[in-house]
C-alpha cells in the first residue's frame, strides 16, 4: 500500500507574495544564512519548511561564513562544528537551520548535503553540491531550489528524532547523490508524519493548523 499524502507536493515558489510578511515573529524554526547565500533560496526554504512541517518559521539576520569550521587539510567545512555553533545561538527558537554555500564534511564521509543534531537544536544545509548534476552541468533553478528544500526538511526532521526511512515515497529516505535527491518526494510518508506529530507533542511544540 502506498502512503497517502495529498498535500504539499509542489514547491512554494514565491513566498514573498503570500506569507512572508505574515510569518510569526517568534517561530519554532529560525532559518539563518551563513555567508554568501541568496535571499531567494532563503525565502523559499523558510516558506516550504513552514508549509510542510506546519511550524512557524522565522528568517534570522544573516551571519558570516563559518570560517571557524574550515579544515585546511580537506579544504572543506566541518559540519559538526557549524552545528555546535548554531546550537549555542541565543534563544528563543527551539530549532535553528543554517544555510551555507561552502562544502561540508563529517570525518567519515567525503561530503554531506546537510547534517543535523539528532533530537537536538541545530541543522545545516550546504548549497554547494546541489547546483550541479553528477557530471558537472548545472541544474535548473527550480531543481536547485527543490533540492535545497528537500535537504532542509530532511535535516530539520532529524532534530525531531526522525530516523531514516525505507519507504519509497518519503523525504526521510537516504539519498547518496543529487539525482537520488531528485527522486525523493517533497513530503513525509504516513509513518514519519505520525512520528513527527508525536515528536511535536513530546517537545511541547504547537504546530500550525493544516
Ligand atoms: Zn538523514
Ligand atoms: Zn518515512
Amino acid at each position: 500500500m502506498s502512503p497517502v499524502n495529498t498535500r504539499a507536493r509542489t514547491l512554494t515558489k514565491y513566498p514573498g507574495t503570500n506569507n512572508s510578511t505574515s510569518l510569526p515573529t517568534q517561530g519554532v524554526v529560525g532559518v539563518v544564512r551563513l555567508g554568501a547565500v541568496g535571499e531567494a533560496v532563503l525565502n523559499i526554504v523558510a516558506a516550504n519548511l513552514q508549509e510542510i512541517l506546519r511550524l512557524p518559521v522565522d528568517i534570522l539576520p544573516p551571519r558570516q561564513s563559518p570560517e571557524f569550521a574550515y579544515n585546511e587539510r580537506r579544504k572543506q567545512y566541518h559540519a559538526a562544528l557549524i552545528l555546535k555553533n548554531l546550537a549555542e545561538s541565543l534563544r528563543p527558537h527551539p530549532r535553528i537551520l543554517g544555510l551555507v554555500s561552502v562544502d561540508l564534511f563529517i570525518p567519515v564521509l567525503t561530503h554531506v548535503f546537510g547534517e543535523a543534531q539528532m533530537g537536538g537544536r541545530a541543522a545545516v544545509v550546504s548549497l554547494h553540491r546541489l547546483k550541479q548534476k553528477e557530471e558537472g552541468s548545472r541544474v535548473s533553478l527550480d531543481t536547485f531550489y527543490e533540492r535545497v528544500v528537500k535537504v532542509a526538511l530532511h535535516e530539520v526532521a532529524h532534530t525531531f528524532d526522525l530516523v531514516h526511512c525505507n519507504q519509497a515515497e518519503c523525504i526521510m529516505r537516504i539519498s547518496s547523490g543529487p539525482s537520488d535527491l531528485d527522486e525523493l518526494p517533497l513530503f513525509f510518508c504516513e509513518y514519519c508524519e505520525a512520528f513527527l506529530a508525536e515528536a511535536y507533542r513530546r517537545y511541547d511544540i504547537q504546530s500550525l493548523p493544516l
